[in-house]
């Protein structure tokens, strides 16, 4: 998974260990290949979800998510390559790897003149759902997602949060150990995207989650991990703190010293140091950016921390610098562009 083997890159070899032996994959993609005719709308896409993460599918429109999203749950088959789902090959055993899957389609098929519990129990029918066994489900669904004081109002009525929240009492009816989300927040206002992610965050609690979106806040604000697409190919897959963070530690300091960046300068792993303008740090502060050599990353902080206590100077601050998902992408685009 291209997550640790960042990881590795920087040296945590008994960090994989570990992770590998705890992590049960429940999502496999393997090669994954989608055409439309002659357009390849997906292009040998490959990535692991183990239980309980919440993965981002990040990416412009047109990118192929949604596309990724319908092979994931059955709706429609790869070109080439696997998917399996909770170990179950997704074309193969269609049907008992679906049942693991809750999935909320983008722009979810509502009837609006329907009463909320009846739309619920007619997609339980669809699903094949005793009709004995459906009050129950129902109900539990609507109190998972807030919604049991609407339960007989007409879908027509409700707001588009609301009305989000029945494409996911829908999607969450069974129970289901992975919940495939596209685009969850489309079209909501702030309130609203703010109430679903609440809500998603809370369900993930008792699922695997992969959602789809073009919005960068929210995979920075949802996920733990994310898979960025580009033109039908992963042009990035990693955990969203080891993606944000760069080879680049920010040191603030109280110090006089004049030698002070050539001290640092010296130390092992450190390939250059520039001290901040003293107007964007505050007064009396002095503030060092230190570039590291990805081999010798692990042991900067420590030797930076050693060298201040032992310079005599007085330590505000120590930090790497974390990039912003924005400028991720921007450059990830520019490479993408330069490469076509
Ligand atoms: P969006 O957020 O706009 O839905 P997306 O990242 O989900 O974008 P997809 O919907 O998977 O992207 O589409 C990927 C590409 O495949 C797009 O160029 C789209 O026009 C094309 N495409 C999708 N469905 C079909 C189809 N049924 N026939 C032909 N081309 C299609």
């Amino acid at each position: 998974m291209r997550g640790i083997e960042w990881r590795l890159d920087r040296g945590g070899k008994a960090d994989k260990k570990q992770r590998e032996v705890v992590e049960e994959i429940v999502i496999e993609l393997e090669a994954v290949s989608r055409r439309y005719g002659a357009f390849t709308a997906v292009d040998a896409v490959s990535f692991t979800v183990p239980r309980g993460q919440i993965l981002g599918l990040l990416g412009h429109n047109g990118a192929g998510k949604t596309t990724i999203l319908k092979m994931l749950t059955g709706y429609l088959e790869p070109s080439l390559g696997t998917v399996r789902v909770a170990g179950l090959d997704m074309v193969a055993e269609r049907l008992s790897a679906q049942a693991k899957i809750g999935y909320l389609p983008e722009n979810c098929p509502l009837y609006p003149e329907m009463v909320v519990i009846d739309y619920l129990s007619h997609i339980a029918s669809l699903r094949a759902v005793p009709i004995a066994a459906q009050a129950k489900l129902i109900r539990r669904a609507l109190e998972r997602v807030g919604l049991i004081e609407k339960a007989t109002a007409p879908i027509a009525t409700l707001s588009k949060g609301l009305r989000q929240r029945v494409g996911i009492a829908q999607a969450i009816l069974q129970d289901p150990e992975i919940l495939v989300l596209d685009e969850p927040t489309s079209g909501l206002d702030p309130e609203q995207i703010h109430e679903i992610r609440a809500l998603i965050r809370t369900l993930s609690k008792q699922a695997t989650v992969i959602l789809s979106t073009h919005i960068l806040q929210e995979v920075q604000a949802m996920c733990e991990r994310v898979v960025i697409m580009m033109h039908g190919k992963v042009a990035a897959d990693a955990e969203i703190a080891e993606l944000r963070r760069s080879n680049r530690i920010i040191l603030t300091v109280r110090t006089a010293d004049t030698a002070a960046v050539d001290r640092l300068r010296r130390l092992d792993g450190v390939t250059s140091v520039s001290e901040q303008p003293a107007v964007s740090v505050a007064l009396g502060e002095r503030q060092f950016r230190i570039e590291v050599s990805a081999a010798n990353a692990p042991g900067v902080s420590p030797a930076l921390a050693r060298a201040v206590v032992e310079s005599g100077w007085e330590l505000i601050a120590l930090h790497p610098e974390y990039r912003d998902l924005d400028a991720i992408f921007r450059e990830l685009s520019e490479a993408k562009r330069g490469q076509a």
